[in-house]
């Protein structure tokens, strides 16, 4: 199993977010998370990646056998998981190509391997920047900058190729973007699958998972998961809203 989590209970400043949430992740699967808004997904992603500010008081994040609650955001990168935000933030003065060189070779570097050449990095660069459609013109400039929803995201998923994470998490990578965008997104996502590494993608609508097919969609609410099925769960979802849902789990 790539990820277990186990009964876990993160609160925010003091207030109780995720509320006893279990939830597993084998190498190879995609799950999609759905669920109405403030529910807990954004928290849930954050959790995992570790970042401050989010307090776990209770449960166990597992991932590749051991748990990682302790475990500081970098350690966490560097074992392979990876984040995509809901808001992605720029970073003026800091050129994208730059930025990726440190960020693959500090992952090398953990990992006790050389630093990438110059023309291996250039090559793999080349390589994922056609994944995702993106031109020099954007990885030219500063770390998202001035960038449109669309080419944050697209920019994303090119740090993603490039860092090639075990287990990723894509937060509302759809909200904003219009549908060519979209489908960069869903074809790097599933182009990078494979049999060694796992997506959680979290999404608030169906329509990203026209484009990515999940293996399992699960409803979070009220900081829980409370239903989880194959991808027809999510066509249901679509058709019938989120208030069966409500109804059934509002406490
Ligand atoms: P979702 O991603 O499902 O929309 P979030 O995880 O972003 O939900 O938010 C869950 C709940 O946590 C919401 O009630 C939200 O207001 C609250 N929350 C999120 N971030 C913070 C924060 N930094 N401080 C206080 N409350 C927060
Ligand atoms: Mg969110």
């Amino acid at each position: 199993m790539l990820l277990n989590i186990n009964n876990l209970h993160v609160s925010i400043n003091e207030k109780e977010i995720i509320k006893g949430l279990n939830f597993s992740v084998n190498k190879g699967e995609v799950h999609a998370i759905m669920g109405p808004n403030g529910t807990g997904k954004s928290t849930l992603a954050a959790a995992v990646t570790g970042r401050e500010g989010y307090e776990v008081t209770k449960g166990e994040i597992i991932y590749k056998g051991q748990i990682i609650n302790d475990w500081q955001p970098d350690k966490r990168a560097n074992e392979g998981i990876f984040l995509s935000f809901q808001y992605p933030i720029e970073i003026p003065g800091v050129n994208m190509i730059n930025f990726m060189r440190t960020a693959v070779n500090a992952q090398r570097e953990y990992k006790g391997l050389p630093a990438m050449s110059a023309s291996e990095f250039l090559k793999k660069t080349e390589k994922e920047k056609k994944l995702v459609e993106i031109n020099s013109k954007l990885t030219n400039r500063s770390v998202n900058e001035g960038f449109s929803g669309g080419e944050k995201k697209k920019n994303e998923i090119f740090q993603m190729a490039m860092l090639e994470p075990q287990l990723a998490i894509l937060d509302e990578t759809d909200s904003g973007l219009d549908i060519d965008a979209l489908k960069v997104v869903a074809k790097g996502v599933n182009k990078l699958r494979s049999k060694n590494n796992a997506f959680i993608i979290i999404t608030h609508y169906q329509r990203l998972l026209d484009y990515i097919e999940p293996d399992f969609v699960h409803v979070m609410y009220n900081g829980r998961i409370v239903k989880s099925g194959g991808k027809g769960l999510a066509h249901e979802l679509e058709e019938h809203g989120y208030d069966w849902i409500k109804k059934q789990f509002d406490d």
